[in-house]
């Protein structure tokens, strides 16, 4: 093996890998590393050799990429979080929009012609930062036993004392800061991992943004807070605060939420809206983290339907329902299918709430449920949206689809490779892509959303 662990190599980064890491060669022989930028000249680390390639760390930049910029948050690099903070916004929307279009290309067997034709430019946003409606801080102890919140430095569960992320909301800050100081003055011990002891584990803030409305919600290892009341008077002084409540969590486990949650102070969800739509929000709701993207994303995946008022719709993989009620204006009917019950009687009162009545969920698995509803009872399908997670969509799901044969296929895609191993099989069903587009949902991090409409080939 030519290299070993803990060698230094200087390298010259003439790429960049699909998790934002830079990629280029020491004679002639490749490493990923971390934190190094396109057009960077980097003295980096060796952290492993594999074969045909290897891992290395940026140690020191030797000669800076023309795309570097000074990073906003001082810990970009320990932090799990961002991964491209130190490359100017400009270039990440361009490094985004090259990695969909490689791996349409590559996996997708999509000609260079084709994506030329049907690629739009990425959607990017005016700012990259303060950007999400939802963070869960861990809390933990320092060295010298005071509480601190921040974030679990990458790939680990030790915590980065940071209670003022740059891509969250300004309020975070003072919430946290009203925990901590609550907590030394109670005594209130954070929880620790490893002995299973403490009491505070997370602290979940959300904010609406079209509404203000904020939620603060403790994550315990316990069932009860102590001197609680101190706590919500503090809380509740912070301006649209409107949601203060624990949850319990006992368990040893990864998972942030418990399941149940207990309203300490206000009502128990919050509002929100995208669009015309009202959501209400619970701390155990899955709802989209960034909201002025989703609205974009969502207009493009409602453009790509190109709904005329009569179509019968499906939303699959549809979560609270935020697609469905987005097209269900403009459609005859909508059915929606989730696999999580929670989420689907969020959907239902979601529905209800904005006095939709063309819009019925289904709880299940899409594989399951679209199979049944089209061979049983003879549902069939105009456009079919599918918005599924990283794995993409189960190929059963994907061969009741091509049976239905909608007009139209509308795909919306958090993982650009699984999305072109699907739109493969669609094609070979019998599909062709017309238009295609990234939506950068998540700046600062290696990851890109798309939408891609899929149109029957007419025989
Ligand atoms: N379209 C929604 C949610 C997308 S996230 C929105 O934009 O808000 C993907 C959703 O798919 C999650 O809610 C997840 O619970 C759900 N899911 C995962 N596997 C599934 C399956 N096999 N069938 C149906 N839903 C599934």
């Amino acid at each position: 093996m030519k290299y070993e662990k803990n060698d230094i190599v200087v390298i010259r980064i003439e790429d960049m890998g699909t998790g934002g890491e830079g990629i280029g060669k020491a004679d002639g022989f490749p490493f990923f590393v971390k934190d190094a930028l396109i057009g960077d000249t980097v003295e980096a680390r060796v952290t492993k050799v594999k074969q045909n390639y290897g891992y290395a760390r940026m140690e020191k930049v030797i000669a800076p990429s023309s795309f570097r910029v000074e990073p906003v948050c001082p810990f970009h690099r320990q932090c799990g979080g961002c991964q491209l903070q130190a490359l100017s916004y400009e270039k990440q929307l361009e490094y985004k929009q090259k990695k969909v279009n490689d791996v349409l290309v590559r996996i997708g067997g999509f000609s260079g012609e084709t994506i030329g034709r049907i690629m739009e430019p990425i959607v990017g946003m005016e700012s990259g930062f303060h950007y999400r409606n939802k963070a869960q801080f861990p809390i933990g102890t320092d060295k010298n036993g005071n509480p601190v919140a921040g974030f679990y430095a990458g790939r680990t569960h030790s915590i980065i004392a940071n209670t003022d992320c740059a891509l969250g909301v300004p309020e975070n800050r003072q919430i946290l800061e009203i925990v901590l100081a609550y907590m030394r003055e109670y005594h209130v011990p954070a929880y620790d991992e490893k002995a299973g002891t403490g009491l505070v584990r997370h602290v979940l803030i959300r904010k609406g943004f079209a509404t203000g409305e904020l939620m603060v919600c403790l994550v315990i290892n316990g069932k009860k807070l102590p001197a609680a009341e101190r706590l919500i008077a503090a809380l509740a002084a912070v301006p649209n605060m409107t949601s203060v409540s624990y949850s319990v969590n006992e368990k040893n486990t990864n998972v942030i939420m418990g399941g149940q949650i207990v309203l300490l102070w206000g009502k128990e969800r919050i509002a929100d809206r995208i669009g015309d739509i009202t959501f209400s929000i619970s701390p155990l709701s899955f709802y989209q983290v960034n909201p002025v993207q989703t609205e974009k994303l969502y207009g493009l995946a409602a453009e790509f339907a190109d709904l005329k008022g009569n179509e019968t719709v499906w939303d699959l993989y549809c979560g609270i329902g935020t697609i469905s009620l987005f097209l269900a204006g403009k459609a005859g009917q909508v059915y929606g299918v989730e696999v999580v019950p929670q989420a689907v009687v969020d959907a239902r009162d979601n529905a209800a709430r904005n006095g939709i009545e063309n819009a019925s969920f289904f709880v299940g698995k899409a594989e399951e449920v679209l199979p049944e509803k089209y061979r049983r009872e003879g549902i069939t399908a105009d456009v079919i949206v599918v918005d599924p997670p990283r794995k993409g969509c189960d190929a059963r799901c994907l061969a009741t689809m091509l049976q239905m044969r909608p007009e139209k296929i509308v795909y919306v895609s958090c993982d650009c490779a699984t999305l072109a191993r699907d739109l493969k099989v669609l094609c070979a069903g019998g599909y062709e892509p017309e238009r295609a587009r990234a939506v950068d949902m998540f700046p600062m991090t290696g990851h890109v959303e798309c939408v891609v409409l899929m149109s029957k080939v007419q025989k």
